[in-house]
């Protein structure tokens, strides 16, 4: 089945006089429960075409569906309401909130969807945080925990509300190389465990070699795909 279609998709900036061509007429066809990156150097689109698919920008032309919904359409309410409920993000900065703990870091998307009883939260916080290793670190705040553990804490996160399509925009950016394999792991295992899909984008060609399905991009246009294994 497929989750994510892009047809004949471009997207151009214009600032004052510039006008910058950052993807030139993408097509792309995602199945469900693929573990997929995006690479290319930097400049070549990867942010632009994952803003698209997480509904946090619009085509200037073409077609981007998530789920056979057309999401280019939605206004600013429908965009943020399909993000809470379908997409989960993680950052190369790993965003988390200083000021809360791990736990209600994992815990804060839960608070923004409609009523979840206590327990229920509770049970989900402390499976996610079991998936990543982060267990015993519940209790830490951010500014306490390294970067690979920061990073663990936003993939639990992103994983918590239970989202069909996980968007990482180059995630291990700022890790190194032990730990970028490990966070990349972790994402693999979310996806054979609980059917999620992920995109994770990187200009690293040795993380790159993880996925499932490669795309390279190049001033705005997909060169060259690379399946490594089909998804039934
Ligand atoms: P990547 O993530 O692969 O580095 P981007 O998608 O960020 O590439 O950028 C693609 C092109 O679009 C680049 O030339 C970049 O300068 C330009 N660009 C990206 N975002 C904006 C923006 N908000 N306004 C103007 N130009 C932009
Ligand atoms: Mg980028």
């Amino acid at each position: 089945m497929s989750l994510i279609r892009l047809e004949n998709v471009r997207k151009i900036y214009q600032t004052g006089e510039v006008t910058v061509q950052a993807l030139k007429g993408i097509n792309l066809d995602i199945q469900k429960k693929s573990f997929v990156s995006f690479i290319g150097p930097s400049g070549s689109g990867k942010s632009t075409l994952l803003n698209l698919i997480g509904c946090l920008d619009k085509p200037t032309e073409g077609k981007v569906f998530v789920n056979n919904v057309e999401v280019g359409l939605f206004n600013r309410a429908e965009s943020a309401a399909f993000r809470g409920k379908n997409l989960g993000f993680v950052f190369q900065n790993f965003n988390l909130i200083p000021v809360l703990t791990v736990y209600e870091n994992v815990e804060y998307p839960l608070l923004m969807l409609d009523h979840l009883p206590l327990k229920e939260r509770n049970d989900r916080v402390l499976r996610l945080l079991e998936k990543v290793g982060m267990t015993d670190q519940k209790k830490k705040y951010p500014n306490q925990i390294s970067g690979g553990q920061k990073q663990r804490v936003a993939v639990a996160r992103a994983l918590v509300t239970n989202p069909q399509l996980v968007l990482a925009d180059e995630p291990t950016a700022n890790l190194d190389h032990a730990t970028a394999f490990k966070v990349i792991n972790i994402m693999q295992e979310m996806t054979n465990e609980f059917g999620t899909t992920f995109i994770f984008s990187t200009h690293d060609p040795k993380i790159v070699g993880e996925a499932e399905i490669i795309y390279t991009l190049e001033d705005g246009a997909i060169v060259n795909s690379e399946i490594k294994k089909e998804k039934k």
